[in-house]
């Protein structure tokens, strides 16, 4: 790894951002795309699915080169993206839209059309999977779309315009603009002629955007940080939680939204459980993420490493315990390299507990009963997902049930079913991804109402008439 400048990407600016909405304005106003039968639209899905599932070996090398995420893990990134515009693909197809009957008199059909220009903003971790879980689900509603892409990992998203003419879209349909976030980003916010914002990144950046968006009451949908926590109970499967909690928080760098950053742990099982996974962290693999034998690559930038390193010296300031990590791994003297780090004895008012680390650091705390780990849980401002480890299922369903997370798995990892709906709560974002909840976001429903027959109109102002 070194210093030396890989890529030269341009800089979008407000004019171009108004000259890419323009342009999906326009094809959507044509409306080849906008008009076209669902069934066609996915012919084409299908069909880029197909080129980016021939491409993913490039994928996955452009996005290991650019990201420092481990290549065995952006292969699987990149098949995760086919998969993506597959699924909406076949989802429009078979979607139906409602009709709602009112006695014998009236007939209420509901009609979905595609909202226009989708404004998609999208963030460095994972950017091609992320990119294509916008893309896919606006596509298929018939939007007409422009990306605004990481300014950190442009590189993948490059090959979408490509990718996209070769699968036959429509010219017009797909933009994209590279740019810093202040500048291009916001303007794609700000734009009157874009009435969708789908956004997926830090809380503080949702705030900013939320504020702006309201100026037009555009529709958003917000996909924000994360602090979930990893509640084991005495009870559990202590080798599958570990297997879990491992590869829950140090996979993809540790640079995943839904990453178990908090493990919490029931007394009886705490020490044992923190030896366990402080000597299986010291085992992770860290080195160059080009390596199939790579579990933790190189954080996506210095500035990032920095970040996360202050939090591990934030963490040994507090009084948190440092059983694993905390440094570079002998060998990787340059580079943003970290070890799997660990820290236990973590208390609640620690920022290392609070704040989203977004790296290779996970936190452990004891808890004493049920009570205490669903505070314990709760006590953060995120609400993305939790997970849940114990063999008494009455109690695995209660704690799911009081746990304030958007997605909860229990006994169970991070496995993602597409039609389900995605998002968090409280500062974990705004609405639901996934499924029917995405083709929702970028379409607009009206009811139509029919009389039927002997459909009774209110005779108003007959009274003077007579
Ligand atoms: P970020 O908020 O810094 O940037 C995300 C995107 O927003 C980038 O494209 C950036 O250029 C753009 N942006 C920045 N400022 C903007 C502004 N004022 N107006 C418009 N756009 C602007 O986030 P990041 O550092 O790239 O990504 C990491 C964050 O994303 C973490 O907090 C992580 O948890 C979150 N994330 C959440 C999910 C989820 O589904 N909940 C998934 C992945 C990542």
């Amino acid at each position: 790894m070194s210093d030396t400048p890989y890529a030269q990407v341009s800089a979008g600016t407000a004019a171009d951002v108004d000259r890419a909405v323009q342009a999906a304005h326009r094809a959507f106003t044509e409306g080849a795309w906008a008009g076209a039968a669902p069934r066609e639209r996915a012919k084409v899905l299908t069909r880029l699915a197909d080129l980016i599932e021939e491409s993913a070996d490039q994928l996955a090398r452009f996005e290991t080169f650019d990201t420092g995420l481990p290549v065995t893990q952006a292969r699987g990134q990149a098949a995760r993206a086919a998969e993506n515009f597959r699924y909406f693909a076949s989802l429009v197809v078979g979607m139906h839209e409602d009709a709602f009957r009112t006695g014998d008199s009236q007939l209420g059909y509901v009609v979905r059309r595609p909202v226009g220009v989708a404004g998609l903003i999208t963030p460095w971790n994972t950017p091609f999977m992320l990119e294509s879980w916008k893309l896919a689900p606006a596509l298929a509603s018939g939007c007409s779309v422009v990306l605004k892409p990481a300014e950190w990992t442009p590189l993948s998203a490059s090959l979408l315009p490509a990718l996209t003419e070769r699968a036959g879209l429509p010219g017009g349909v797909f933009n994209i603009v590279h740019g810093i976030g202040e500048v291009a980003g916001a303007a794609l916010v700000a734009h009157p002629d874009v009435p969708r914002i789908s956004f997926t990144g830090e809380t503080t950046t949702g705030k900013i955007i939320m504020r702006t968006a309201a100026d037009h009451l555009k529709g958003l949908s917000m996909e924000l940080g994360g602090k979930s926590p990893v509640v084991v109970f005495a009870d559990a499967d202590l080798d599958a939680a570990l297997d879990s909690a491992l590869f829950g928080v140090f996979s993809l760098n540790g640079e995943r939204c839904t990453a178990g950053s908090r493990i919490l742990v029931e007394q009886p099982v705490y020490e044992r459980f923190v030896e366990r996974l402080a000597e299986r962290a010291a085992r992770v693999q860290v080195g160059d993420p080009a390596l199939d034998t790579t579990e933790i690559g190189a954080l996506v930038h210095p500035e990032h490493l920095a970040r996360v390193r202050e939090y591990v010296d934030i963490g040994v300031a507090e009084g948190a315990r440092l059983v694993a990590g905390g440094d570079r791994p002998a060998g990787l003297e340059s580079g943003n390299f970290l070890a799997a780090t660990v820290f236990a004895d973590v208390t609640p008012r620690m920022r290392i507990f609070q704040e989203e680390i977004f790296g290779p650091v996970v936190c452990v705390t004891p808890f004493a009963d049920e009570a205490e780990a669903v505070r314990l849980a709760n006590d953060t401002r995120y609400g993305l997902a939790a997970y849940v480890w114990t063999s008494d299922l009455r109690r695995g369903h209660r704690v799911a049930g009081a746990v304030e997370a958007g997605m909860v798995w229990l006994n169970s990892h991070n496995i993602r079913d597409l039609r389900t709906p995605f998002g968090g709560t409280k500062a974990s974002g705004v609405g639901r991804e996934g499924g029917a909840h995405s083709i929702d976001f970028y379409t607009e429903s009206k009811i139509v109402h029919v009389a039927l027959d002997g459909v009774r109109v209110p005779r108003f102002g007959a009274a003077q008439a007579h």
